[in-house]
């Protein structure tokens, strides 16, 4: 059982409420590190020292947060009225259990019965405005009793492993914080490395926007999870990327061209390692790269992501061949950067 993407995939840390996720973190990475804040977003930021040996300032990026709800009003019932937040599909949430506020306070997310739907209501999907978070109140003051507007609402998941897949929630982001843990882990790179657990990516790249800004790097390296799409198909379509091909690099997304140079070096890295990889379909959704990329004077950034399955529903999947070959991918590439790299002329 890999413990740390258990701990990490089961903490809770929906946007802008990350703190368990980052306590979490720090109290890995604290013996492995130099120094380390929290900035006033709530990024953690650790410094792992150099040897010296290349004159870099690298950072490595991995979002702290998850998908999740946001509860917004009581009904007189006692039910909980909530919206998404980060991106969200409404077909994944009738009937999961979720955990509320800093209490966790469990509810499930409730509709009316399919029993008293006509039938033009059974054949539509039932929209988040239309469901309701049950704790079990009674009415509305024992709901405010436990409850407050503004508390967020996570997915109960537990971490499993079947075979060489793994199933939980939010592994977009904790497989990019498991492997970035695992990097600093690691002896010190030949240049400072500064590691930026990010808040509030699925909102909008938030904490990276100000992480980046702060740290100024030379070059950055952004860990993730992408979405793969690679379950049978009705057209002959190949896959976006897929479970247990390898890590996923990225060469363009809806926000960014990735650096060239980087992408090059971290294709020939895998080639040399003989670490499998696959280009990620170009296409929809967004890293931190892309404005990590456009902070300061401009950075040059890459993405290596661990394919998974139903990202932004209550359970992904992954392969953990896959992961454990993010961790190798990273580390080799960051061993092979050299000033040269960033470079332009
Ligand atoms: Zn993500």
């Amino acid at each position: 059982m890999n413990e740390l993407l258990k701990n990490l995939t089961e903490a809770v840390g929906v946007s802008g409420e990350e703190k368990e996720v980052r306590r979490l973190i720090r109290d890995l990475i604290v013996d492995h590190v130099d120094e380390w804040h929290v900035d006033a977003m709530g990024n953690l930021i650790a410094l792992k020292k150099g040897t010296g040996a290349v004159n870099l300032r690298v950072m490595v990026d991995a979002h702290m947060d998850e998908v999740g709800l946001i509860v917004i009003d009581y009904d007189s019932n006692g039910t909980l009225k909530f919206s998404g937040v980060g991106g969200f599909d409404d077909r994944a949430l009738l009937g999961k259990v979720v955990q509320v506020g800093s209490k966790k306070i469990t509810g499930v997310i409730g509709a009316r019965p399919i029993h008293l739907l006509n039938a033009s209501q059974r054949s539509s999907v039932v929209k988040m405005d239309d469901m309701r978070i049950d704790i079990g109140a009674k009415n509305k003051d024992a709901a405010s009793a436990k409850i407050n507007i503004g508390d967020r609402a996570a997915f109960v998941t537990e971490y499993e492993e079947l075979g060489l897949t793994a199933i939980g929630k939010s592994f977009d982001n904790r497989a990019g914080c498991a492997a970035l843990v695992e990097l600093l882990r690691e002896r010190p790179y030949p240049f400072d490395l500064i590691a930026t657990f990010t808040v509030q990516e699925e909102v909008g790249l938030r904490g990276a926007t100000t992480a980046a800004y702060g740290v100024q790097p030379d070059v950055a390296l952004i860990l993730e999870c992408t979405p793969a799409y690679d379950l049978p198909n009705k057209d002959d379509v190949s896959p976006n990327v897929a479970l247990g091909e390898g890590p996923s690099i990225y060469v363009m997304d809806s926000g960014t061209l990735q650096d060239p140079r980087l992408v090059s070096l971290i294709t020939q890295t895998a080639a040399d390692n003989n670490i499998p990889f696959q280009i990620r379909r170009p296409g929809g959704g967004g890293t931190n790269t892309a404005v990590i990329q456009r902070v300061r004077g401009a950075i040059p950034a890459a993405t290596i992501a661990v394919p998974g399955r139903y990202a932004h529903t209550p359970t992904m999947m992954i392969n953990l061949d896959d992961y454990a070959n993010v961790v190798k991918l990273a580390k080799a590439t960051l061993l092979n950067l050299t000033e040269d790299i960033v470079k332009r002329n």
